[in-house]
């Protein structure tokens, strides 16, 4: 049976107009700041670009203003647009509001998306997810919460220590992740709060220095110290947060995927140029067969990349939890991208180290993908554990 994965007209009309804004409007500053948006200038005038261009939030529902588009949709112009460093900026998918977004419109309360997913859908601000813990707290293991709420007359208080909170600089609000029943060595109940900026007992420590830099706002050290917000802060229901953390976790899983893939095939394609041009031992570059390898294996990494994210997302699309297929997809794409970076740049050989190309910054980006959204490590044992189980029922019928 013929299997038809192409786009819906309207996706594949939006793809075609993202590729072309890319293209023209978003990788001359790209290449310009060397890859690196360090400004709200550069942010607010790529978002005006974007939004007169008609290709801004294509996530997002209409009634917040955006395409309103599926995970199936979402793969396509999400790869389009991470075709540059600064696409995502620009179309308002980058992380983590991308993800905060899919989160908010998903269990908010109607009051909480008006005063937080609206102006975030429009890019008037940021925000970003408070989940992880320097030792002993929450890593990949989410169990090993640390930061603590209690209940207090008229709301509750935060007390904890986060680490590695993308783009909390410049934030103005945080999803936070504190342990609200339990205990440490058991499974804890968590709640999310919605904890504005300007909150007294919120305070950013520092900027981690890290490899990469691209993700815009920085990744930096948090402090909640008896940190009071109301009732109408909990996002959801209290102790649910590792539900809802799966509600965003799925998902975004995906589109860093995607908007990686994107990187991967701009990387393929800066090496399959140096490899018809550049002349080496009386033939091009590309009619070398080890050149001829990695322009291969790059093609088919990207290929089953691609392949493996429109299956997941075709779960989720269909209501499943797709907790094997994201976690197989984000596995594979996240060492496969990587691959393809590492390759293209081996390829230009001493240009691909310079920063005459982007490549150099490509890999410094794609390299923490193999940690954050779950560490390789960590999704393997739960995909072989989700085999072995699903092994043991077969067994028993
Ligand atoms: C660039 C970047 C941005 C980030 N942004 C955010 C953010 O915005 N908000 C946020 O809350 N967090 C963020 N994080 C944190 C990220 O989610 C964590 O790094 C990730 O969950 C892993 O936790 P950890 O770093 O504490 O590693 P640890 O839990 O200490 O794990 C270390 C290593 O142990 C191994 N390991 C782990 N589990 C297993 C297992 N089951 N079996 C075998 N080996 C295993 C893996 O090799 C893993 O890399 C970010 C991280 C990075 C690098």
């Amino acid at each position: 049976m013929a299997v038809d994965l192409s786009p819906t007209p309207d996706v594949a009309e939006l793809v075609e107009r993202t590729t072309a804004f890319v293209r023209d409007v978003v990788i001359p500053p790209e290449e310009r700041h060397g890859g690196v948006a360090r400004t709200e200038d550069v942010r607010t005038e790529l978002q005006r670009a974007a939004k007169d261009a008609g290709v801004f939030a294509p996530h997002v529902s209409h009634e917040y203003g955006g395409h309103g588009l599926d995970m199936r949709g979402r793969a396509a112009v999400f790869e389009a647009a991470g075709y540059s460093l600064f696409g995502p900026l620009a179309l308002n998918i980058a992380a983590p509001d991308e993800g905060n977004m899919h989160l908010l419109e998903a269990i908010a309360t109607d009051q909480q998306k008006e005063r937080y997913l609206r102006p975030l859908a429009t890019g008037e601000v940021r925000s970003c997810f408070a989940m992880t813990e320097p030792a002993p707290g929450a890593g990949s293991d989410p169990n090993a919460l640390t930061t603590v709420a209690e209940r207090e007359e008229g709301g509750w208080r935060i007390n904890g220590h986060k680490w590695f909170i993308t783009g909390a600089d410049g934030a103005a609000y945080a999803i936070c992740m504190a342990r609200t029943s339990g205990t440490d060595a058991g499974k804890a109940g968590a709640t999310m709060f919605l904890v504005d900026a300007d909150n007294p007992g919120m305070r950013l420590v520092r900027h981690i220095d890290t490899l990469d830099e691209s993700l815009y706002g920085g990744h930096l050290e948090v402090l909640f110290e008896d940190c009071r917000v109301p009732d109408d802060a909990v996002l959801g229901e209290v102790d649910e947060g590792f539900r809802y953390a799966q509600v965003r976790l799925g998902p975004a899983r995906m589109t860093h995927c995607m908007r990686w893939l994107g990187i991967a095939r701009r990387s393929q394609d800066i090496a399959v140029a140096r490899a018809a041009d550049r002349e080496a031992f009386g033939s091009r570059l590309g009619e070398l067969g080890m050149v001829q390898q990695m322009i291969a294996d790059n093609e088919i990494d990207i290929a089953a990349s691609r392949g493996l994210i429109t299956q997941a997302c075709w779960e989720l699309d269909q209501g499943r939890s797709a907790a094997q297929s994201t976690a197989v997809a984000k596995t594979f794409c996240a060492e496969a991208i990587w691959r393809v970076v590492d390759r293209s740049l081996q390829i230009c050989g001493s240009l691909g180290v310079s920063g005459d190309v982007l490549l150099s910054r490509f890999l410094r980006e794609v390299r923490p993908f193999r940690i954050y959204d779950g560490p390789s490590e960590t999704h393997r044992w739960s995909i072989a554990r989700r085999v072995l189980r699903r092994h043991d029922t077969e067994v028993r019928r």
